[in-house]
């Protein structure tokens, strides 16, 4: 058996990018069970164990590079809440792919992703340009020195045919709902989020820098977000880089709304509807009860708890640079929570971010349950009240 190098320099360097509290680790392995790896088969799950990675990082050992391995983590928040050392596991992950990815090292079907990101200005190969054709037909208003709130719409309800009808719903129904609001358009960039947990630092560092400026000189003071991943960027990263607004994801506000009585939501639909929380509104930004408000003042909806939820809701699989990730049928998160939606006696599963909405969706078309379980984002459905 080789003897295993223990290298001071690397241990050092990664504690340098950011897991300034990897020490603090008493191996416990907590993290490890708890993590949604556990609960599907395959490669994936045999190899990655977030305690023996954290290990190898504290010691600056090799073993953690593999890809499987580092870029396994969703971030989904799961082993953190609940650490007793109070480790920042996330800070952890990012910091040792920011080691290999720092060095030129990006995993092959990574480089495209992040060279659209630095080219254009989103990860999903979109021209700038083509940033605002979600609002055709729409009259969307612009952001002016007036306007209350910037809407800030998610790199992928820009450009994903499918998500494109979150922010065309949002828009909608905070028109509806008479919130001075208005966009800024294709000089926006994508927040980093993905960027900055796969390991890029300099990239997020220049997206963020790219946005702060623009907002600024645009007298941006509130930001309404669609996607919950935005929200906890904005509002958690960018302070310490000279952002600081105030930073509301649309469920947020629309609840606000609805419980003053200024927001009328007249249409129902006769359905069993479960809520699937996304780790980055729930976990990471303790935002629960909104979207739930919401649900409950569409008339005539049933709706339907899933047994993890809340604190303990089950990742999707998108965060942390995974929603970019060939995952084997039978592997997918997002296939324990269709199951869990259908033996809920779901009709529907809805949710408020649009990288759930893309996981559950391809999650449910893999296990071929369409006709069984309709997949939504809340925001279409709060839309679709309106008329
Ligand atoms: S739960 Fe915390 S202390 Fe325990 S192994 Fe994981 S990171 Fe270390
Ligand atoms: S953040 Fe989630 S996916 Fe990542 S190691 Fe922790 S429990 Fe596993």
């Amino acid at each position: 058996m080789e003897p295993k190098v223990v290298s001071m320099e690397m241990r050092d360097y990664i504690a340098e990018m950011g897991a300034e509290t990897i020490n603090w680790c008493m191996q416990c392995g907590l993290c490890t069970n708890l993590c949604p790896w556990r609960q599907v088969p395959g490669e994936t799950s045999e190899k990655f164990n977030i305690r023996h990675m954290q290990r190898l990082g504290q010691m600056g050992m090799e073993g953690f590079e593999e890809e499987l391995i580092l870029f396994a983590c969703s971030t989904c928040g799961m082993c953190q809440e609940n650490c007793p050392r109070g480790v920042k596991i996330i800070n952890n992950v990012r910091s040792m792919r920011g080691s290999i990815v720092g060095a030129g090292m990006a995993p092959a079907n990574l480089r495209p992703i992040l060279g659209s990101a630095h080219a254009n200005g989103n990860p999903w190969s979109g021209p700038r340009d083509k940033r605002t054709a979600w609002q055709e037909g729409l009259d969307v208003p612009a952001f002016g020195p007036d306007t209350e709130y910037f809407l800030f719409v998610c790199c992928h309800s820009c450009y994903d045919p499918r998500s494109t009808k979150v922010a065309r719903s949002v828009a909608k129904v905070l028109k509806h709902a008479g919130v001075s609001f208005g966009v800024i358009g294709a000089e926006e960039s994508c927040c980093g989020e993905s960027m900055r947990k796969l390991g890029d630092e300099e990239l997020f560092q220049k997206l963020a820098q790219s946005n702060i400026d623009l907002f600024n000189s645009k007298g941006v003071k509130k930001i309404i977000t669609t996607s919950p991943h935005c929200l906890w960027t904005f509002k958690n990263e960018y302070p310490e880089l000279g952002g600081e607004w105030e930073v509301i994801h649309y469920t947020d506000l629309l609840a606000q709304l609805l419980a003053e009585g200024k927001l009328s939501l007249p249409k129902g639909m006769a359905k069993k509807v479960a809520y699937h929380d996304p780790c980055y509104l729930g976990r990471h930004s303790k935002i629960y009860d909104a979207p739930r408000k919401l649900l409950e003042g569409l008339p005539d909806v049933q709706p339907v708890e899933l047994n993890r939820n809340r604190e303990m809701s089950l990742c999707c699989a998108g965060g942390g640079g995974r929603i970019w990730a060939e995952v084997p049928m039978g592997e997918r998160f997002g296939e324990l929570r269709i199951t869990d939606a259908v033996e809920n006696g779901a009709e529907m599963l809805t949710t408020a971010c649009p990288y759930c909405l893309n996981m559950l969706t391809d999650a449910c078309n893999s296990l071929n349950k369409q006709d069984q379980l309709e997949i939504t984002e809340l925001s279409e459905l709060l839309a679709d009240s309106i008329g």
